[in-house]
């Protein structure tokens, strides 16, 4: 048997709706054993070891459902530009020159970034997976990892018809790891042909896999998607018949009535990705009527170069703010909506409810402390509204993933930080000439 490990803080916020005061969580074998009152669960697992933090806030981790880890390299390169010409002038062709230790060292770095800002699970979509699997190992957070696919050439796979058994003997490695899940990730309708997407579909389904795909992120690719195939982003994959509860799509920002519907009876989940969205001028997802309508709806970072940050702290009040505003309306999406859609909203696009993004007992001991002896964090009235409105990454004081502390008094226990931040620094030279004003592909190519 494992060690047990008690964490504790002045406040409990389960996800269960209650919030509770000097309480305790009992971690055993990786999951949840015991959720109760600290004094009692200190008497009643005597051994354990013991994590508390007087002003302390413990809650489930977060969970991050879109985000691309190793565009960290490429943060604050290429900022303040249209959506098709920041990716065709700058990521697509800085990308074909991306090394798998690039993507490793880039990947370590951000999943450094989400322990210390209390992410415990992201679903990540890149280039070189296995690096981006094997970097995740390493810092020890929970992802679901996914290979891109589109029409053109991989600077990891070559020829697309190798990168389905690229995803395919990814997912053999991966089977049954505790904390790694393979996912199927077409990348957009606009960079994959119909019979990829449908044969991507096949394979997440052979896979038993999460479909991952960016979908309906602005007015121009469902323009373009509508003047092409005669339908819009979501049509265009229901028309298709790849549109079920496999799929997890990111931004879904141009959305109609019947959209939402189609979604809501289908099955299918939304990464909304706010920060990302506002940042590249794409604009506002209809989040409220999504919930609404009964579609599974997680937060999602993106990549670090369209946030340009991983930390959903920050994300959530934006979440909050922003849609307020824009509505003009301050009832829409209150705190406790949105802390849920960063923690079971999360799970429930991952096909994780009841497994993630709670504090209960038999869920995965995926946990988080913020210490809220902090000025911005002083009184503490509304726990929930502290953690929404006020909080940041950096009062994250402890993180533990599947029963493993991975955080420590704001120091990462499972890798060297120091190193890696060296190690990008150096490699940062190298990609610096590869950015801004790079010849397009031209949209021929994957348009
Ligand atoms: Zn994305």
């Amino acid at each position: 048997m494992s060690e047990e490990l008690l964490v504790s803080g002045r406040y409990l916020v389960p996800m269960d709706g209650t919030v509770r005061e000097d309480a305790a969580v009992v971690v055993r074998d990786g999951v949840i054993a015991a959720v109760g009152d600290r004094t009692e669960l200190e008497a009643a697992y005597p051994g354990a070891r013991r994590l508390h933090t007087p002003e302390g806030i413990v809650l489930p981790g977060l969970v991050n459902v879109h985000t691309h880890a190793a565009m960290s390299c490429f943060r604050g390169l290429a900022d303040d530009l249209e959506l098709m010409e920041w990716l065709e002038r700058h990521i697509f062709p800085a990308e074909a020159e991306l090394t798998p230790e690039i993507v490793y060292q880039a990947s370590l770095l951000s999943f450094c970034e989400m322990i210390r800002s209390g992410t415990t699970s992201c679903c990540d979509m890149y280039l070189f997976s296995r690096e981006v699997a094997r970097a995740a190992e390493e810092v020890g957070i929970r992802a679901w990892i996914g290979e891109v696919l589109y029409d053109f050439p991989s600077p990891c796979y070559g020829p697309l018809a190798k990168g389905y058994d690229y995803v395919r003997d990814l997912a053999v490695s991966y089977q049954g790891h505790p904390r790694i899940t393979v996912t199927v990730d077409p990348h957009a309708v606009y960079t994959c042909s119909p019979e990829l997407l449908r044969r991507a579909h096949e394979l997440a389904c052979d896979l038993d896999a999460i479909y991952v795909i960016h979908l309906a992120e602005t007015e121009g690719e469902t323009a373009a998607c509508r003047e092409r195939y005669g339908a819009t982003p979501v049509r265009h994959l229901e028309r298709l018949g790849v549109l079920d509860q496999r799929l997890l799509a990111g931004h879904c920002v141009v959305l109609d009535d019947d959209e939402i519907a189609l979604l809501a009876g289908r099955g299918g989940a939304v990464a909304h990705c706010l920060e990302s969205n506002m940042k590249l001028g794409s604009g506002l997802a209809p989040v409220p009527e999504l919930l609404e309508a009964g579609v599974a709806v997680g937060l999602g970072t993106d990549g670090p170069a369209s946030n340009n940050d991983q930390d959903l702290f920050g994300e959530m009040g934006n979440v909050a703010r922003v849609h307020k505003g824009f509505r003009r309306d301050p009832t829409v999406l209150p705190a406790a909506r949105v802390l849920q859609l960063a923690t079971d909203g999360g799970a429930a696009c991952l096909r994780m409810t009841g497994r993630l993004g709670r504090l209960a007992v038999g869920a995965a001991a995926d946990i988080v402390v913020v210490d809220a002896d902090a000025p911005h964090l002083t009184p503490l009235y509304d726990r929930v509204s502290h953690l929404v409105y006020c909080a940041t990454g950096p009062d994250v004081r402890h993180t533990v993933v599947d029963g493993r502390v991975v955080m420590e008094d704001r120091r990462i226990t499972t890798v060297d930080e120091r190193a890696a931040v060296s190690r990008m620094r150096e490699l940062a030279g190298r990609l610096r000439p590869l950015m801004g004003g790079a010849p397009s592909r031209g949209t021929g190519e994957h348009g």
